[in-house]
């Protein structure tokens, strides 16, 4: 009957243009990754670290909860290039990803910051929590890449910060990990610096035997 015919049409271009939506909010969505997803690591950027920071620092100090941050840059990554090329050193910094991945809590988050830079943030976590974390991924990475046997070799050295008197903006945050980074590659790389300098915090980077 007519109703039935009716109906049918319309169905018919209900369909269609539902199919059309659906195809443009995936689309929509792929992109939406990619610009805060890094293609050779898959962690989230830079950009994806910029919009977490000034979340979880606006949340943290509102509720007065711990945050912590980590900055880590790899070992004499130029070096590694010039010796085993730049296609090696891709994959060492996919695996070293991949590392990061699971060495963390499901509350964490791990970024690429750029070239063979990567930065952590540790939601509810303190310094010392930081610390130690630090110190576990430095030294799985350290086993991995160093273990007799082991051709290619590669260590990180790490910074860790966390809001408190003197660090309260992701700015602060960022700058006092950054410059903690820089003290372990003086120190002599592959190692934990914290940005404080109480007894406690050292003794929770004294490597694990
Ligand atoms: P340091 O211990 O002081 O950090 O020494 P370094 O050689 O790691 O530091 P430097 O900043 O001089 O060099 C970083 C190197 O990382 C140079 C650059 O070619 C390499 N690099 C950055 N991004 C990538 C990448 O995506 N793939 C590869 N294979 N190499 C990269
Ligand atoms: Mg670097
Ligand atoms: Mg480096």
């Amino acid at each position: 009957d007519m109703e039935g015919e009716v109906d049918v049409a319309l169905i018919e271009t209900l369909a269609i243009h539902a199919g059309a939506a659906i195809e443009a909010a995936r689309l929509h969505l792929r992109s939406e990754e990619q610009a805060q997803v890094d293609a050779l690591t898959r962690l989230f950027n830079r950009r994806r670290l910029d919009a977490d920071l000034a979340q979880e620092v606006a949340r943290a100090s509102r509720y007065g909860r711990p945050l912590s941050f980590i900055m880590l840059d790899t070992d004499h990554f130029k070096q590694l290039n010039d010796d085993l090329g730049h296609q090696k050193g891709d994959e060492v910094l996919h695996e070293l990803a991949t590392l990061l991945r699971d060495g963390l809590r499901i509350t964490d988050s791990a970024y690429r910051y750029g070239g063979e830079e990567f930065a952590l943030m540790l939601r509810e976590s303190t310094i010392l929590d930081a610390a130690k974390g630090a110190e576990r991924i430095r030294s799985r990475i350290e086993q991995r890449f160093g273990g007799p046997g082991t051709k290619v070799r590669v260590t990180a050295s790490f910074g860790v910060a966390a809001l408190g008197r003197g660090v309260e903006t992701a700015e602060e945050l960022i700058r006092a990990a950054d410059h903690a980074l820089y003290e372990a590659k003086q120190a002599g790389r592959n190692r934990v610096v914290v940005a404080a300098d109480d007894e406690r915090s050292r003794a929770a980077i004294r490597p694990i035997a």
